[in-house]
């Protein structure tokens, strides 16, 4: 977890909490995405040069001092649902250890896996927060900053942070503070959701 280290950074700290950086693969690619203008945050760098195993994951967890930690936070550069059986295993894995959970989405999870109910199986395996990226007022806008590779993701999303909710998960919305982002329309649909509202800064190229 050295900020020097020459292997990949699976597991980094920040703010108290203890982040997992487990896939650089993403459903969007949104135009104020990290991975465009910087190889990671907090000097580490999020480059994965291979996607790390589970028990890789669960190995470099073992080592840390886990009671150190506020909380740990599915995050880093790439979208953590897609590797969903992986989050669900290390999530019960940490729930166990007592660590609360937090995951950091862009909420396509209804389209990833039509099949399943994908906010009840991380009630279930111990997730306590969800923060699903808004990031935008309207499906165009949204579509033109994230840039989905799934048909309906903007509703979709929306679709998914209910299901967060009703599964009893505490739901917090992010967007980004950028010129064509309406944060008080954001802040308004956050509301109507009974979510946490989170603005995040943008320091990338304008
Ligand atoms: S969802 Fe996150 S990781 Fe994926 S492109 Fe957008 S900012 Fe980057």
């Amino acid at each position: 977890m050295k900020k020097m280290d020459k292997k990949d950074t699976i597991i980094y700290e920040a703010h108290g909490n203890i982040y997992l950086n487990i896939t650089n693969r993403c459903t969007a690619e949104c135009v104020f995405c990290i991975k465009r203008y910087s190889d990671g945050v907090y000097g580490y760098n999020l480059r994965l040069s291979k996607e790390p195993s589970l028990s890789v994951i669960i190995n470099e967890l073992s080592q840390a001092d886990l009671s150190k930690y506020k909380e740990a936070v599915f995050t880093g550069m790439g979208e953590p649902l897609l590797r969903l059986d992986d989050v669900l295993k290390i999530t019960r894995w940490l729930t166990d250890r007592g660590v609360p959970t937090r995951l950091d989405t862009i909420g396509h999870a209804r389209i990833l896996y039509p099949g399943r109910n994908v906010a009840k199986e991380l009630a279930e395996a111990g997730m306590k927060v969800v923060s699903v990226s808004l990031n935008a007022q309207d499906e165009n806008t949204y579509n033109n900053l994230c840039g989905p590779k799934l048909r309906d993701a903007y509703k979709k999303m929306l679709d998914f942070a209910r299901d967060i909710s009703k599964a009893g998960i505490e739901l917090r919305f992010t967007v980004v503070e950028l010129p064509v982002v309406d944060i008080e329309e954001c802040r308004k649909l956050a509301k109507g959701y009974c979510a946490d509202f989170k603005v995040r800064g943008y320091s990338g190229p304008v």
